[in-house]
């Protein structure tokens, strides 16, 4: 909608080898249209972030899933937005649902929204990922939690949310095939669309893209990316396959 270049994400999560993403890249690279209309970026397991910039198509970007809440030092294990940057990453996805609830990984709200503020300080872009459980959609709480989520960034954010795009994957809908309908999608981007302008500005309710994520498909994405609302998509599954070119050309 509106002046909003729509933008599409891919999140591989914990998946493929070399020799996968080589194929599949080179797939990305031949068939996609090259075109400013549509911002795309892949999301790739961190041993590949860097393999995979080397053989990506130059007009799209590649993602991070995760990364440390600040600076380096004594975290064994972890990664910093500082050297996602290093290695050529200019995206990060904060706030999956599956680091939110895997019981082995429950980042916090404000875990999150502090790994955020780092990372854009570190000119890395950030997905921000919110939605509700399935229990919460149907006690009525939609709305009301996708705010709690958005709130703990505001509180630290700031004015600006040039580097911020938003992510609203319904728990319910991620990986399950069960994909919300246009109108339950464009109901809950309408009101962080909402929440923007009467928690942060006009200014950002109207530049910040707003993706659908969960089970988006080649099927299904050409009726959601209709919405005024629907800014683009974050596809997990189906970005694993060389038909996520389909799902990049909803932009038309
Ligand atoms: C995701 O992981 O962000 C996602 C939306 O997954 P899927 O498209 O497989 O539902």
């Amino acid at each position: 909608g509106a002046d909003r270049v729509f933008f599409v994400g891919g999140n591989w999560k914990c998946n493929g080898s070399k020799s996968e993403i080589k194929t599949l890249v080179e797939s990305f690279n031949k068939d996609a249209p090259t075109t400013s209309d549509v911002e795309v970026v892949v999301g790739a397991p961190l041993p590949y972030l860097e393999y995979t910039r080397g053989l990506l198509r130059s007009d799209w970007g590649v993602s991070a899933q995760n990364c440390w809440i600040g600076k380096g030092g004594a975290y064994t294990g972890e990664v910093t937005a500082d050297m996602l940057a290093d290695v050529g990453t200019d995206w990060v996805i904060l706030g999956h649902s599956e680091r939110r609830n895997l019981p082995e990984l429950k980042e916090s709200d404000a875990t999150i929204a502090t790994k955020t503020v780092y990372a854009i300080s570190k000119g890395v872009s950030v997905m921000y990922c919110i939605g509700e459980l399935l229990e919460e959609r149907e006690s009525g709480q939609t709305i009301a939690v996708c705010e709690r989520q958005l709130k703990a960034l505001g509180d630290v954010i700031g004015s600006d949310w040039s580097k911020i795009v938003i992510a609203y994957e319904p728990v319910w809908a991620i990986g399950t095939g069960k994909v919300a309908t246009p109108e339950q999608a464009e109901e809950v981007h309408e009101a962080i669309r909402k929440w923007l302008a009467a928690n942060v500005s006009q200014q950002v309710a109207d530049s910040t893209r707003i993706l659908y994520g969960g089970s988006v498909s080649p099927a299904n994405c050409d009726e959601l990316a209709k919405k005024p609302n629907i800014d683009g998509f974050l596809v997990g599954g189906a970005s694993l396959k060389p038909d996520f070119v389909k799902i990049v050309e909803s932009y038309k």
